[in-house]
């Protein structure tokens, strides 16, 4: 899922950083790393030289005399494998690492990244950082003087369960494949794909003034998408939507159903090839938690933004119809909707200990029973507003400066089954799968699209129709939902495509949701 502002990923491309006085984690100086199997975290007692204690002593010896100096330290590896029609595709493999220096001095505020981590180069990025500072000194509308930032002391690490799957790359290899295979049932079917992406990240964070806070982080991101084809029509469909994406290790990827779902895709989208369009009218719309995870990205996490609200995105990724004053009073939904900013629940996409500006990560309701309680900002967007928010700096490399994200935002579980839900409904459609979206720059009007749907007549699910469509708009929206389902059909969803910021910065969030049923939804559908 990428959303309109997050159409230009970031370059993803091989960035080796070599550095002789930077030893790596094992072996020599600047060697490459030796293969660790994708998805399991290296064991600490082999790293041999401490890159993090060697950056410690430096950083030591070389923070200035200044209010507030900070470095964070990252070290991203990542790993993709790919099979498309049955063709193994080139291995990607990446490691990217670097520092970024920020310094507040005197009210002034300025920070500079290097990827040279000598002494020499975080000497020249502090330099750089401070005379950034001293030149914003008295220039910015916010006094950066006054503005405290936590000391973070401690570690964290993603959840490993107690004896995590290996697999070699050959045998990754062989499932994908193996999948990539089972989609081939007929010639139809004109394109498909299996994929495996897997990140490894590690961060230091120091203050001058005491701060050191180590997170260790494992991404499993699995990938399967089929496309049919007939006359002009064409249907997609993917294995969760390409959100199954989640924070562990291996036991994430075989765990997930991806072995045996190739056929069932592939059949799925012939399916929709001999489907009907989806109706056009307004009705109930139940939406599944693959399409509940654009709908609150889209709508909730981006107007909610604390530093859209304050115009800084106005130029790039957009403003935000939520004004300030609507805190603490605004009625975004229906009382049945209760939002939360949790990144506290270990297996998602952006759970962490602590945000990139070093405040504690903790779970805040944004809206409770359908009021608007809280932005999604950070400590020094709080700073600017006069408002509390969450623990949502974040920045999505070492060169980028932290900003207001929404990490992971979750619409908390009601009470309604499944099976309620649809029996509820006498005229309505199940809608499943993002496909398609597009919403003003204001994160207001919206119109978005879904792979899979299907009808629901006198609360019986019917049969599969194509091309789903609804539309309508933010503010008014989600006063319409009127049954939340139950825990059961909460699933746990991310996407590591969240874009927004000049320069540009995509980012990983999360989504948890249920199932969740609207009432007098404008449906539309493709044309006969
Ligand atoms: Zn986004």
């Amino acid at each position: 899922m990428r959303c309109p502002a997050c159409c230009i990923v970031l370059d993803q491309g091989q960035v080796l950083v070599h550095s002789a006085l930077y030893p790596m984690p094992h072996g020599e100086p600047g060697a490459l790393l030796p293969y660790l199997p994708p998805g399991v975290p290296e064991n600490p007692s082999k790293r041999g030289v401490s890159v993090f204690d060697s950056i410690r002593t430096l950083f030591k010896s070389l923070a200035p005399a200044v209010d507030f100096c900070s470095i964070r330290l990252q070290d991203e590896r990542s790993e993709q494998i790919a099979v498309r029609q049955n063709v193994l595709q080139p291995l990607s493999t990446s490691v990217d690492r670097g520092a970024m220096i920020t310094i507040m001095h005197r009210g002034g505020y300025g920070y500079a990244a290097t990827s040279d981590l000598s002494a020499q180069g975080l000497k020249e990025a502090i330099a750089r950082a401070r005379q950034w500072a001293e030149a914003a000194t008295g220039r910015f509308v916010t006094d950066y003087g006054k503005i405290q930032l936590p000391r973070p002391q401690g570690r964290y690490q993603s959840p490993v369960s107690s004896a995590p799957p290996t697999a070699t790359r050959r045998q990754l290899i062989d499932i994908l494949m193996e999948q990539s295979q089972a989609c081939a049932i007929d010639p139809r079917i004109v394109d498909w794909q299996a994929a495996l992406w897997t990140v490894a990240s590690r961060q230091l964070y120091l203050t001058a003034d005491g701060a050191d806070a180590e997170q260790d982080f494992h991404f499993v991101m699995p990938d399967l998408r089929v496309t049919a084809n007939e006359g002009a029509d064409t249907q997609s469909r993917s294995f969760g939507g390409g959100g199954l994406y989640q924070q562990g290790d291996l036991g994430l990827f075989f765990n997930s159903g991806f072995q045996g779902a190739g056929k069932k895709v592939a059949q799925e989208a012939l399916d929709l090839l001999a489907a009907p369009n989806c109706p056009s009218g307004k009705m109930d719309l139940l939406l599944m938690p693959s399409q509940m995870m654009l709908q609150i990205h889209e709508s909730i996490g981006h107007p909610l933004e604390l530093d859209r609200i304050l115009g800084d995105e106005r130029n790039y990724a957009g403003t935000s119809f939520v004004t300030l004053d609507m805190f603490g009073q605004y009625q975004y939904g229906s009382d049945l909707l209760n939002v939360t900013f949790d990144p506290t629940r270990p297996e998602q996409l952006a759970s962490y200990r602590w945000d990139d500006d070093g405040t504690l990560a903790e779970k805040e309701f944004v809206i409770k029973n359908g009021r608007l309680e809280r932005p999604l900002g950070g400590a020094i967007s709080q700073a600017r507003a006069g408002i509390k928010g969450v623990a949502a700096a974040r920045a999505c490399s070492w060169n980028r400066p932290a900003l207001d994200r929404m990490s992971n935002l979750n619409v908390e579980p009601g009470t309604t089954p499944l099976v309620d839900m649809i029996k509820s409904v006498e005229r309505g459609v199940l809608m499943d799968t993002n496909m398609s979206w597009s919403i003003d720059d204001s994160r207001n009007k919206f119109q978005f699209g879904c792979e899979y749907a299907r009808l629901i007549e006198n609360g019986e699910l019917k049969g599969v129709v194509k091309n789903p469509n609804y539309r309508g708009i933010s503010a008014t929206f989600w006063r319409s939902l009127k049954a939340v389902g139950s825990p059961d059909t909460v699933e746990v969803l991310g996407t590591p495509f969240c874009g927004k910021a000049e320069p540009s910065q995509a980012i990983r969030v999360g989504h948890a949701s249920p199932a969740c049923l609207f009432e007098n939804v404008d449906v539309f559908g493709g044309q006969d």
